[in-house]
């Protein structure tokens, strides 16, 4: 897997938690996947909801490097929270 935001790469996931990667995150309704530990620090927080987010004096200006997904899209039942 590759950090959304700078593109360093792990191999496992098991590396991925160990090293305290951010499994999913959103910038607004856009939903993306992984951010290693450093961009996490730099540029995320967490919402109200106890969900990872982009801060917001980041939110809409960051380039990532996946796609991103509608939060509210059934494409991502899989990535749905845990409540
Ligand atoms: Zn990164």
């Amino acid at each position: 897997m590759k950090c959304a935001i700078c593109g360093i790469r792990v191999e496992t996931i098991d590396e991925a938690v160990e090293g305290g990667w951010t499994s999913y995150f959103y910038d607004g309704d856009k939903e993306h996947e992984f951010a290693c530990p450093g961009c996490s620090q730099a540029i995320l927080q967490v919402d109200d909801d106890g969900e990872m987010e982009v801060k917001e004096e980041f939110r809409g200006k960051m380039k990532y490097l996946d796609d991103g997904l509608e939060k509210s899209g059934e494409d991502n039942l899989l990535m749905a929270s845990p409540c």
